[in-house]
């Protein structure tokens, strides 16, 4: 049903070409994020499917059918933004009912969707109130509930969340899991979060000034980065990244060793360090140790409570077969 096929859609702004040639396939019922830097075309690409913005050249298959020239309602895709836009002087009901209202859908069958979608999103009892007299949470999932009912082959998301504090974001990430599994809809959700993209995908598309980096499951980017941007966007603290002698120990030009896959010792191990920083969160303490011998600071991070201190001297020792390795172009090895 909603397969979305890009064959080497390109787009440029005047003379500036924000998109080389690219394809990519998102099979029918997957979950897939679009992550990157700011700025490195998302948002763009995510219009292109929509039909918001033209493609310069190459084309658009939605649910088996051509769409690089279908218009943007003809598409039959739902698209969820950052700045939600609801109807202030419209009940919830209304908001949810505006765009089937607009294709003028018989009432029952309205209600019978709009229903079903504050069931599934948890609005029931909210069918009656203003925007102006809910959460921000609530706000966007009435937003998506107009989404919902249209019933779509394919929900777009850009950055649906990035408005909305920290806490409700957590939230808001498990109910669109939730969502997509109730659903089982394809979904494509745009963010530059690289947390939202590992929770939320079966797959990630990585993307850097519009080129496609490396597309994956969460795990397999985790695990087998393609190159070092990947490698140092996804994971969090930053992967720490080493060139010089100890690289050319592991015959590699540089090395990358996250921050969990150092163990610290007061007394032994294969690198002596002292504590820039050390922050002590409960759950787990992450410490940047400037390391002389390698003319390098290296994040390190240990489940729960370890005692260490600013000054204090430690001793790394990475866990020698979760090294990664990259040549000189940056590539894995
Ligand atoms: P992202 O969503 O990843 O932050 P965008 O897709 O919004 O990035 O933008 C990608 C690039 O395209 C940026 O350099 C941006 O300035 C440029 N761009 C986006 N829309 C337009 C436009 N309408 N006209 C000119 N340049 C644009
Ligand atoms: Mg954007």
């Amino acid at each position: 049903m909603g397969k979305i096929v890009l064959n080497q859609v390109t787009k440029s702004f005047g003379d500036t070409q924000v998109i080389p040639p690219l394809d990519l396939t998102i099979e029918d019922g997957e979950f897939t994020v679009f992550v990157g830097p700011s700025g490195c075309g998302k948002s763009t690409l995510l219009r292109l499917i929509a039909g918001l913005e033209d493609v310069s050249s190459g084309s658009i298959e939605i649910a088996g059918r051509e769409a690089t020239e279908l218009k943007p309602a003809q598409r039959e895709l739902a698209m969820v933004f950052q700045s939600y836009a609801l109807y202030p002087h419209m009940s919830v009901r209304k908001n949810i009912a505006f765009p089937l209202k607009m294709a003028k859908m018989d009432k029952a069958e309205i209600d019978r969707r709009v229903e079903s979608a504050a069931d599934i999103l948890n609005l029931t009892d909210y069918l009656d109130r203003r925007p102006g007299q809910l959460s921000g949470g609530q706000r966007q999932r009435v937003a998506i509930g107009r989404a919902i009912v249209r019933e779509p082959s394919a929900f777009l998301f850009d950055e649906p969340l990035s408005n909305l504090d920290a806490a409700l974001r957590v939230g808001m990430r498990l109910e669109i899991s939730e969502l997509h599994k109730r659903l089982s809809t394809t979904m494509i959700y745009v963010t530059h979060d690289q947390v939202e993209a590992m929770t939320m995908a079966t797959k990630i598309v990585v993307l850097r000034a519009g080129v496609i980096e490396q597309v994956g499951s969460p795990l397999e980017l985790y695990n087998t980065p393609r190159n070092r941007f990947v490698a140092g966007f996804i994971g969090s603290p930053k992967m720490n990244f080493i060139e010089g002698a100890l690289a050319a120990e592991h015959d590699a030009h540089c090395i990358g060793i996250r921050p969990e896959h150092i163990d610290v010792s007061a007394t032994e191990g294969s690198i002596q360090g002292t504590i820039n920083v050390s922050e002590h969160l409960g759950s787990d303490t992450f410490f940047h140790v400037n390391c002389e011998a390698l003319n390098t600071t290296l994040t390190v991070r240990v489940d729960g409570e370890v005692g260490f201190n600013r000054g204090d001297t430690v001793f790394l020792t990475p866990k020698s077969d979760l090294i990664h390795r990259f040549d000189e172009q940056g590539l894995r090895l």
